[in-house]
């Protein structure tokens, strides 16, 4: 309830803010929304995200034909169809009416290269100025010359807005954002937490929906408000015996961006076999950095420094060993019985490496894992009888381990 209010009203106050001549950004999904805050009319928009509630409220397939029938490839990430196929629609059919049309295009390529080449077509329809946030790939720790390049960038966003709104970046506020985003964060992680306790005190479908403000309200009181209650309500269930999946009897975890078009279905199903997914890669890397799944900590001390340090959080830009090591964590501090690698048609990005991961997963975790085949946006993509044939198989693998651990246990005994 709190939720869909505090998204209608995020919506609702861009469209207004926009009609009366707020300077409009559009951004890629970890571009730093902060930085805006530090302007008195600044707002921003994330394409990605109003793809992800398009595709949540069912309107995503009807979206992506319209980008279809303008010539754009079905294999093209859904989130890229669905925004086309939206704002060349004049955002018809779309539950928030569209997104304000821009003054500039920030788009980075830390996650994907198809994300650039899908704001362009912006820039090139309709001649918006486009500036590609350049993140180098990340293997290990971030190097202190990759923060500097990512910083040095920052600088000039801020100067180019600057020059392009005549609006003056006010330091001030904006560290005031960046504490407010922090605190949410750190709120986030206590909601999280609430899956280690078994039964878990969540489902991951509940961290996906969840995740909707840190894109619409960033740097706001609002959001570090919204996560506190959040985590509050959350955990004080779980000290009262209010569990999602009372009877859990598997504890799974997900890896991959959410297929948002089946949250209810899903999470319906798998409570009827007693399972819970109570984690996910995409939802424990907001706020981490490589490899990690706690918190990173802000001291407070420089804003700017602690956005590029953070700017690599989610997984896509991570190669196989920080994914590997993450994951390795959720399943220690969580008790994951089995993981659900689900292969995105949309997103090549972040399923590429997941044959590897499932092989290290199972031979030197020993945790049964299945690969399933999803598109996150795409409802046209997706079988629910052919998922749900690979989840039940996924549940007789741990029943499988749980009685061969039993025998041995009785054998030695
Ligand atoms: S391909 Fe993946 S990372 Fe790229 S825009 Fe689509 S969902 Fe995001």
């Amino acid at each position: 309830m709190r939720l869909s209010k505090i998204m209608q009203n995020d919506y609702l106050r861009l469209h207004q803010k926009a009609e009366k001549g707020a300077f409009v950004v559009w951004i890629a999904i970890v571009v730093p929304a902060e930085l805006f805050s530090g302007f008195e009319n600044v707002v921003y928009a994330v394409p990605e995200s109003h793809a992800a509630m398009s595709a949540g409220k069912g309107v995503g397939p009807l979206q992506c034909e319209k980008a279809e029938n303008n010539g754009y490839s079905p294999d093209l990430c859904s989130y890229a169809r669905i925004d086309l196929g939206t704002s060349f629609d004049g955002g018809k059919d779309s539950p928030t009416f569209g997104l304000p049309k821009p003054h500039l295009l920030i788009s980075d390529n830390n996650n994907c290269s198809l994300l650039v080449k899908w704001f362009d077509v912006y820039h090139r329809e309709w001649g918006i100025p486009h500036f590609i946030l350049d993140v180098p790939f990340c293997y290990e720790t971030q190097k202190e010359e990759d923060l500097r390049y990512i910083l040095s960038q920052y600088q000039d966003i801020i100067k180019i807005i600057e020059s392009m709104s005549g609006q003056r970046f006010d330091y001030y506020r904006f560290i005031e954002a960046v504490q407010n985003s922090h605190e949410a964060l750190f709120h986030w992680k206590r909601f999280l937490s609430a899956a280690a306790h078994k039964p878990s005190g969540i489902t991951v479908f509940d961290s996906f929906v969840q995740m909707a403000p840190f894109l619409t309200s960033r740097g706001t009181k609002e959001l570090a408000e919204h996560y506190r209650l959040l985590a509050d309500e959350t955990l004080e269930n779980v000290s009262r015996g209010i569990f999602p999946v009372p009877d859990e009897k598997y504890r799974l975890l997900w890896d991959n961006i959410a297929p948002w078009h089946q949250l209810n279905k899903m999470s319906a199903r798998l409570a009827e076999l007693n399972a819970n997914i109570i984690a996910a890669s995409y939802t424990y890397c907001m706020g981490s950095v490589e490899g990690e799944i706690d918190l990173y900590n802000y001291d407070g001390a420089d804003p700017l420094r602690y956005l590029a340090r953070t700017q690599n959080f989610s997984v896509c830009p991570h190669g196989l060993e920080l994914r590997f090591q993450s994951m390795k964590k959720a399943i220690a501090s969580m008790g994951i019985d089995g993981i659900i690698f689900a292969s995105n048609r949309s997103c090549k990005v972040y399923s590429l490496m997941q044959m590897d991961l499932l092989k290290r997963a199972t031979d030197s975790l020993g945790v049964p894992a299945v690969m399933i085949d999803i598109d996150h946006a795409d409802a046209r993509k997706y079988t629910e009888e052919n998922v749900f044939l690979r989840v039940e198989a996924l549940l007789e693998l741990i029943d499988a381990k749980r009685n061969a651990l039993a025998r041995a246990h009785h054998k030695e005994g």
